[in-house]
Parts: structure tokens; sequence; C-alpha cells
């Protein structure tokens, strides 16, 4: 790679344009970074012939790089979908996949236990830009129907809903929609693509935040639109590249280098959450416990049926009733292995309490009691038990 021509050339110079961009012959198990806003074209007539929609092509840092692709085709890969596109959070996924289906006059429909901001962002385009919005009650089904209208352009769901838990019935949502040529889009986030396969189930775009398990690390932030679907790929890449929104290649590799163990990760959350699932519903001060794999939950059956791999580290209860919402507050400060924060996926335990009927507009919500979302980390079980009990019997005694 030695270049005669450069040894001539001015310190500054070589130091902008090595002969050693990259090391030949060197492998090994990770991704390189490929840093770029710039990508380089050998002669003006490549540049010419790129077609934005041309995914085999390089074009700019923000349509993807080596780092990011590899990523992308990753995710596709666990969910069994065809194309992938990486944002810079799960939000902006969801962001990406209104500006890419939806305009004025359109309606969307969005279930009632959807991610909060997923609602505050459906309330906002229904607010400021034209598009119409109706909550609908999760536990619909095949009910969806009846709600349908003939502007009808996106069905949200949400199965489980990630703080309240109900698992929706994917595949009657998702039969109907496909028979009104009305497009579904899941966030799946929950499942992180691997106990729940949304392209099996009829459903035409899964939405990822890699922030959670994919990252592992409660670190770094990034979302995917995942779909089987060329021609809804290139609407979300579209809207995508038109809103500005492309990850670095050093967040991608850092989500790359946590990939290999996400599955394992998932499995060892899994088996202690549910263990302190079944504990936690033995406890008098408990009215329910709200994890997919216990009968409490609603749409249990559904997930018994859908989901192949466990339900990860996320799970609610609801305290009896004759606890004041001050008492849940002291047993979440009580604990001392759980922090209190938004997110999950990574390696700590967290807990937050909620005011569900706060984010309720379809849907009676049942429970008195004030409810409490647990993610469970990769500590100690007993270490996990013993926390919560001290809690308990310090708030509650
Ligand atoms: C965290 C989360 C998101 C958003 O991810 P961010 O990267 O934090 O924007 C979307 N949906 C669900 C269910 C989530 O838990």
């Amino acid at each position: 790679m030695t270049d005669p021509k450069n040894q001539d050339r001015d310190l500054q110079t070589r130091i902008v344009q090595p002969e050693d961009r990259i090391t030949p012959g060197f492998e090994s198990f990770s991704v390189p970074v490929a840093r770029a806003s710039t990508v380089v074209f050998p002669d003006l007539a490549t540049m010419r012939a790129l077609v934005w929609h041309d995914d085999s092509k390089w074009r700019y840092g923000l349509h993807g790089t080596p780092t990011t692709i590899a990523l992308a085709q990753r995710l596709a890969a666990i969910e069994g979908g065809e194309y992938a596109l990486l944002q810079p959070s799960g939000l902006a996924a969801i962001s990406n996949v209104y500006f890419g289906l939806v305009t004025a006059g359109d309606h969307v429909l969005v279930p009632d236990n959807a991610y909060g901001p997923n609602r505050d962002h459906a309330d906002w385009l229904a607010h400021d830009f034209g598009i119409e919005v109706t909550y609908y009650d999760p536990m619909t089904g095949a009910g969806i129907d009846a709600l349908i209208q003939p502007n009808t352009k996106l069905i949200w769901l949400e199965a489980p809903g990630s703080v309240t838990m109900e698992v929706q019935d994917v595949p009657a949502i998702a039969a109907v929609a496909r028979a009104r040529g009305i497009v579904t889009a899941i966030d799946n986030t929950f499942s992180a693509g691997l106990a729940f396969k949304p392209f099996d189930h009829g459903v035409d775009i899964s939405v990822q935040a890699l922030t959670k398990y994919q990252s592992g690390g409660s670190d770094i932030l990034m979302g995917a639109t995942i779909t089987r679907s060329e021609e809804l790929h290139k609407k979300l890449k579209l809207a995508r590249m038109r809103m500005g929104i492309g990850v670095s290649a050093d967040d991608a590799s850092l989500v790359l280098r946590s990939l290999p163990s996400m599955k394992t990760r998932y499995e060892a959350h899994d088996r202690t959450a549910f263990a302190l699932a079944q504990w936690l519903k033995a406890r008098p001060e408990v009215a329910a416990v709200l994890h997919p794999a216990l009968a409490d939950c609603p749409g249990h059956a559904f997930y018994e049926r859908d989901f192949k791999g466990g339900a990860g580290g996320l799970f609610s209860i609801v305290f009896d009733e004759r606890y004041s919402a001050a008492q849940v507050d002291a047993f979440v400060e009580a604990l001392e292995l759980f922090s209190i924060g938004w997110s999950w996926g990574g390696a700590h335990s967290l807990a937050m309490p909620y005011n569900i009927r706060s984010m309720r507009t379809a849907s009676q919500w049942p429970h008195e009691g004030v409810l409490v979302r647990f993610y469970i980390g990769l500590e100690a079980e007993e270490d996990l038990r013993a926390d919560l009990e001290a809690a308990l019997v310090k708030a509650f005694a």
C-alpha cells in the first residue's frame, strides 16, 4: 500500500491522508467501527448513478456504514425480517413509523396500554399535524374491526404493554388489518424479538428499542424498525432520510458487542423475574401480579400460545388497595438493590410506581391499588428476594 508519491508530500497532507486506512490480513470477531459522514466515491459516474433506496451502495454516513448495516442485518435475522433501519432511539423508531406511513387526514389506532411516549407522540400528531388518533382497548382482539374507518392507515400493537402487561391477541388484530389493507406495527421491545416473532403472526413492522436488551448496559439509546416488506422498508427509509435520523458507528458497535449475549441474558432475567413474581404473588400485601406467564395477567392465554422463550425481566405488581400511594413510595425507596429510574434491559434491577388511571382513555383499569413495575436485573435471586422482603416489612408493617 506504499505510495511513493506520498513520501514527497507535506507532513500535514500525510497526516490527513495516510496510506494505511485499513490493514489487510487482519481479522477479529468484532465488526470494525466504520465512522463516516462523507462516503468517498471512486468517480463522479458512480456518485451520479446512486439511487437513494439502493441498500447495496454506500451513499452517506447518515444512511448507513458497514457497522450500522451489520447491526441492522443481525436484528432483522433475529426476528425473521428482511429489512431493518436504525434510529437514534426507540422513540425515534416509533416516530419514523408515523412519519413514514401517515399523513394529514389519516387515522391511526393505538392501544390504550402503549408505551407512554408513543401516546404522547400520537397526541402531538393529532393536535398539530391533522392526524386522527383513536385509542383502543388492548384486549379487543378481532373487535378492532369496529374501530376501523375508511381513512385508517396504521394500527399499533404492543404485547405485552410494558407497564400493565396485557398480552394482545396479535394474530387476530393482524388478520383483521391485513384483510382491510391496513399496515400493522408492533412495539416488540418487551420480547427483544427473541420470544415473540411478529412476522409469523401477520404483523408488518416490528419496532425495537435497542436501548433495552440489545444494548444491555443501560448506556446507549437506539431504535430499529424491521419488516419483511420492501415497499414498507422504502417508505420508512425515505422518511428516515428526510428526518435526518441515523446512528453513529460507535454506538452501533457497542450494540453489536452485546448482541451475542442477549439471548442468554434474556433467559437469566426471565428465570429470576418469574421466580420473584411467584414469590410476590404469595405475599399478603400484593393484590395482583401482572406477569404474562401468570394467570392474573390479562392475555395470559395469548402469551402461552404465541410466546416461545420467556418474558424477560419485566413485570408489575398491584398493591392491596388498603395501602396509600405514599406507603408504596416508601416501599420503593426502601429497596436497596432496586434503583429508581426509567428504561430497562441492563444488568441492574429497577422499580417504579405508576398511577395507571391517569394513563388510560379507552379502557377501564380494574385495580384500585398502586402499581409498581419491576425490572429484574442480573443480581442473584435470593438477594433480590431478601431486599423485597425487607422493604415490604419496612413500608407496610
Ligand atoms: C424504552 C422503550 C421505548 C423507547 O426507547 P428509547 O430508546 O428510550 O426512546 C419504546 N417502547 C418501549 C416499550 C420501551 O420500553
